[in-house]
């Protein structure tokens, strides 16, 4: 993949973000392993299956070998949260909005849109103003901007509320005796899925279990009035917004630490990997973690399937320099040389031939440059005291005086320009 296209959608996504004024925070790569376990969950498939884990050895005053473990990141939001936990931020912030984009790590049989190392863009909101049915809006909103602003258009926004943790444990039971009779027709796997964790059961992608899940007759999760009341305000905000969703009674989330609102962004253009990604409010997780009892919410959106999905006319500019520098013989050298050190201190972006050689070979490298301007020092130049301008999309050239290594009206000429 073109790095400039990455760095390019990095900036657009960058610029989204710190509209919702919402600030970068840089965790580290790996974590203590419990963290994973205690956040997403023992039974998640993330933990059970898919952590890369690493392992250090010591030995402690008697001599014995202590393993202690720590996994590469499948995700960021536990770890965003441990850092605002030990930085105290519940302390000096009624509400702290964290953005990050960066590597993740899942042991899984690499496929197209499912990678062991692949880049997650995502926001935390978190703090005692995290209640609020209009961050939940705001975060989803964020992600449909994010995604509209790189000009993807075909995805679809499917929102539902699990409630809270006892409207959970309800609709949990509730789930088991719905499935409990079909228990024999699911795949093995979510067989055992059921006894763990019922919510992972509707998740599958198990054709077999997929023929039950879509058997069931689910209006909503078991909601309490107040939760209601709370994902009507959620979808009451995101309607002022003019977001279009599709409220989906059966979307859970496979981690543990979701509450009240979840949704996912899919999109026909990824293939069987549909989802752009993922988020919804964990309203109990900074309080499991060890921190104050607040609210939070967030999402993360997969930045390998947002390429995978962006439009084929998108246009995005890599770094090309403004001006190309030609130096066509031995003695107008080290003035090309000294002039490009007096560009670059004007921060001009520019570039030379190194290489002295005649000047079609030296004109291919700098159209290859895509500069916008050329500079040509030769002999003829040396003699008339000037240098050649030529403006690579005009395709017009001129001459500009340069007296005594003077190069004042130069510089003044391609500031001008660029
Ligand atoms: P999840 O936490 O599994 O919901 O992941 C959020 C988003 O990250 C997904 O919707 C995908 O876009 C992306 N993602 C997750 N796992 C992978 C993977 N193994 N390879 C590529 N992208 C992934």
């Amino acid at each position: 993949m073109d790095i400039a296209k990455w760095q390019a959608i990095e900036d657009i996504l960058r610029d989204v973000l710190h509209t919702y004024n919402y600030l970068e925070i840089r965790t580290p790569i790996f974590e203590d392993t419990e963290l994973f376990a205690r956040s997403m969950g023992q039974t998640s498939d993330v933990v059970q299956k898919q952590m890369l884990n690493l392992c250090s050895q010591r030995r402690d005053d008697d001599g014995h070998l202590k393993l202690s473990g720590q996994s590469l990141r499948p995700e960021n939001t536990a770890s965003v949260v441990r850092s605002y936990i030990q930085q105290n931020l519940e302390r000096t912030e009624g509400l702290s909005k964290f953005y990050y984009m960066g590597p993740m790590f899942r042991g899984e049989r690499p496929q197209k849109g499912r990678l062991r190392q692949f880049h997650q863009v995502g926001v935390e909101a978190i703090g005692s103003q995290a209640q609020s049915p209009y961050l939940d809006a705001e975060v989803i909103a964020l992600a449909v901007t994010i995604l509209e602003s790189l000009g993807i258009k075909d995805f679809t926004v499917k929102i539902n509320s699990l409630g809270s943790a006892e409207d959970k444990e309800n609709f949990s039971a509730w789930l088991r005796e719905q499935i409990k009779p079909h228990l024999s027709k699911l795949g093995a796997e979510d067989q055992n899925r059921f006894e763990r964790n019922v919510f992972r059961v509707l998740d599958s992608k198990n054709k077999d279990t997929r023929a039950v899940v879509d058997s069931l007759e689910i209006e909503s999760a078991a909601l309490s009035d107040e939760s209601q009341r709370y994902f009507q305000q959620v979808l009451a905000a995101l309607r002022s917004l003019n977001i279009h969703f599709e409220v989906d009674p059966k979307l859970v989330r496979g981690l543990d630490y979701y509450t009240h609102t979840v949704f996912e962004i899919t999109s026909t253009a990824l293939g069987s990997q549909d989802a752009l990604g993922a988020g919804g409010r964990y309203n109990n997780l900074v309080k499991q973690l060890g921190g104050p009892d607040v609210g939070a919410v967030g999402f993360a959106l997969g930045l390998e399937r947002i390429i995978l999905a962006l439009p084929e006319d998108l246009d995005v500019i890599g770094v090309t320099p403004d001006v190309y520098i030609i130096a066509l013989d031995e003695q107008s050298f080290p003035k090309a040389w000294q002039l490009l050190g007096l560009l670059r201190n004007e921060s001009i972006s520019c570039d030379i031939g190194y290489k002295i050689a005649p000047m079609k070979r030296q004109m291919r490298q700098a159209d290859k440059s895509k500069a916008e301007m050329v500079i040509i020092l030769g002999e003829d130049e040396l003699r008339k005291g000037v240098v050649t301008v030529k403006d690579m999309q005009e395709g017009t050239q001129e001459e500009v005086p340069v007296k005594d290594n003077d190069y004042s009206v130069l510089i003044d000429t391609i500031v001008e320009r660029c």
